[in-house]
Order: structure tokens, then sequence, then C-alpha cells
């Protein structure tokens, strides 16, 4: 049996265990040091734009102390863009807010401006003003960042800019994490760069990165005993995945070119299949890190042959592929938020699979990859 081609793995670049042993030289085996700080300032040189970093343990802890920061509490409403990974909606439920969830526009399947605006109308005329707008780059797509953010000043909602997934893309040539009043990233073992865990949130001010470490390490008050006027959590990011952390910034332009190429080897693949249509930029402004390459099938055009059908025929060759997120408006544990919208994201995930994106693949996984996708069409 071939090794398993997978969706989306590890790639370490080479000096990560430099920094690990670094840290184990010099006894910084703790939630914070020499790594954790040079991985914020090396994240703050790539995202260049007057931004400041604060490294946490998981991209889902820095949208819940986003969610705190911007002072959500039990009872508000929160909007969400409804198609993306569970994480971006959970930490509304940690804090006993409502997720208001939004349908998808077709073009870069994150938040629709229109259905935003709608949504937001409808919630102040009901009398629960929306406190965050949380907007995603899919799959490391941008959003429409113009359109989401003349909706939000216009009605002065903060944005989270939920960009675990793109880390690396730009939209008008400013780079994803930078857009939203707060930014998120996740270096999860699947992400474009990972410490095999962890997160990190991105400010616009000193004062606010200050205030989420604040709260990311038990909202120690200053004083010598341990005192706490506020809750506090335990959130920070440590000094031995930091180092992972480093070592993977040296490597994470290359990443984004091997993904885009991956990107690229399905746009030429595909050019020859009718029926189906491979996620890409709509227009110049738009600079996808392609974190995962995804395709939309329209059985109606390949001879009744579904997107499920081509996953089960990859997994038979042992490969990896999955559905597109499920939106979270038609998830069990989100039955009863509240929902704006049509059908759209709904029918991306009926047609919509992320094929093998690793910026760890080569000629011979594509070979494989190639082999199957033509013996499942063509065959
Ligand atoms: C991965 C991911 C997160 C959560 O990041 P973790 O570091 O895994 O907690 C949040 N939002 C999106 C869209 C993600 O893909």
């Amino acid at each position: 049996m071939n090794k398993k081609i997978w969706l989306s793995s590890p790639h370490m670049g080479g000096t990560e265990q430099n920094y690990v042993k670094e840290a184990f030289d010099t006894n910084w085996v703790a939630p914070l040091g020499p790594n954790v700080n040079g991985f914020e300032l090396d994240l703050e040189t790539y995202l260049n734009n007057n931004v400041f970093v604060g490294a946490l343990s998981s991209g889902t802890a820095a949208i819940h102390l986003g969610l705190i920061l911007l002072g959500v509490k039990a009872g508000d409403e929160v909007i969400c863009q409804s198609m993306t990974f569970s994480a971006s909606a959970n930490p509304i439920k940690y804090q006993g807010a409502t997720p208001v969830f939004i349908d998808s526009e077709e073009n870069t399947w994150n938040l629709c401006p229109k259905a935003l605006e709608e949504a937001i109308v409808d919630r102040i005329a009901k009398g629960n003003k929306p406190k965050a707008i949380i907007a995603v780059h899919l799959y490391g797509m941008p959003f429409n960042a113009e359109a989401i953010l003349a909706v939000a000043s216009k009605y002065q909602i903060p944005v989270i800019e939920d960009s675990a997934e793109a880390l690396g893309s730009t939209y008008k040539n400013q780079k994803c994490g930078t857009f939203g009043d707060l930014g998120i990233l996740s270096f999860n073992g699947n992400k474009i760069i990972t410490t095999s865990g962890g997160g990190a949130l991105v400010a616009k001010t000193k004062e606010i990165k200050e205030k989420a470490v604040f709260f990311a390490t038990q909202s120690r008050d200053h004083a010598p005993h341990y005192q706490h006027s506020e809750i506090g959590y335990n959130y920070r990011m440590s000094n031995i995945v930091a180092g992972i952390g480093r070592g993977q910034m040296e490597v994470l332009d290359e990443h984004v070119t091997l993904r885009r190429a991956m990107h690229d080897f399905y746009v030429n693949y595909f050019e020859g299949i009718t029926g189906v249509i491979v996620f890409t930029e709509p227009n110049a402004d738009y600079y996808s890190n392609h974190w995962l390459s995804a395709i939309l099938v329209n059985p109606e055009q390949t001879g009744g042959k579904t997107s499920d059908d081509l996953r089960l025929a990859l997994d038979a060759a042992n490969i990896e592929s999955r559905p597109l997120w499920k939106p979270m408006h038609l998830q069990p544990v989100f039955a009863n938020d509240p929902y704006y919208g049509g059908t759209i994201s709904e029918s991306l995930f009926q047609n919509g699979l992320c094929l093998p994106s690793g910026s760890n693949l080569d000629d011979y996984d594509r070979n494989r990859i190639k082999w199957a996708l033509d013996s499942f069409f063509k065959g």
C-alpha cells in the first residue's frame, strides 16, 4: 500500500529544533521567554502594518480573548460567518452570547455583505444591536474586506478577523490578519505554518495587546502576592512551541508558494474536466495562500458523479480529501440560533471537496493524485 497522502500535514523547515534546543539549553521551558518575544516580533514584522501580536495557546483562545476585549457578555449577540470551522463560533457561546449566522457570497465563499447588512438592520430593529462581527478568510481566500468593513463602520460594530487559515494571503496588497479591529491567527498542526498547537491575537495598539496578554496569564494585578481583580485565563503560548514558530516563520513564504503551486496543479488538471470548478480568486485584488485547494463538483455535468463519490474514490487510493466546512446554521449544536441569507453556503457544502494541499507534497504524490482523478473522471 502506498503511504497516505494527507490533506494538509505539518511541514518543518529544518531550523525549528535549534530554537527549541536553545529554550532547553537556557531552561526557558515556560509560558514566556525569548522565543515568545521573538515569534511575536517575527509576526509583527511579517504583517507589516503597525500591529502588535500576542502569542497564545490556540486560535480559539485568541477569538475568545477578542470577544472579552470587546466586552461581549451573556445575552449579547455576535454576528458570525456561517460557513467556517466551529472554532470561529464556539467562543461566542463561552461568553453566554448568541451567534447570529450569515450566509456566504458566491465568489469568495465568505461573509456576504448584503446578508450581513440585512441581519444588522433586523437585529437592531429587534432591540439587540450585535456587539461584534466575526469574519473569516476561508481556505485562505480573503473576504471582501472593503465591503465588509464599510458595513461594519456604517453601524459602528467592531470586526474580529478570523485569519486562522489565511496567514500569507493579501487583499489589495494588505496582509490578512490586519484588517479587523482585532485579528486572529492559528498555528494548529494542519495550518500553513504550525507550532504543533498555538495561535495569536493581532491588535492595533500596544495597550490592547498587553491587555490580551494580561487576560491570557490569569489576570494578575501588579502586586508581590497573587492579586486578581478580573477573571483570568491560561491562554499564553509556551516558549517551547514558540521556538517551532520562529523556525516556521523562516519558511512561511516558501509554504505559500508551494500551496499556490498545488492550486495551479488542480487548475491545470481540471481545465480538462467538465463540471468541476476550482475555487480561485475572483480578481487581482485577492491573493490567497490557498491553504486548502477546493473544488465544486456539479453532478449534472459529470454524468452523475458527485463530490462524495470522488472523496470515496480518493480514499480507496489512500488519498485524503474532505467535504467543505458544514455551515454552522446547519449544525445541531447551533440549531436554535438566528440565521440570515439564502442557500449559498449550503450548496457549497453539498458540492464541495478539499483536496490534498500540503506544501510537502512532491511530484510522486501529484502523480498519484492525477492517476486517482483520471481513473475517477476518465476511467
Ligand atoms: C483552525 C481554525 C480556528 C481555530 O484555531 P485553533 O488554533 O485550532 O484553535 C479558528 N477558525 C478557523 C477558520 C480555523 O480554521
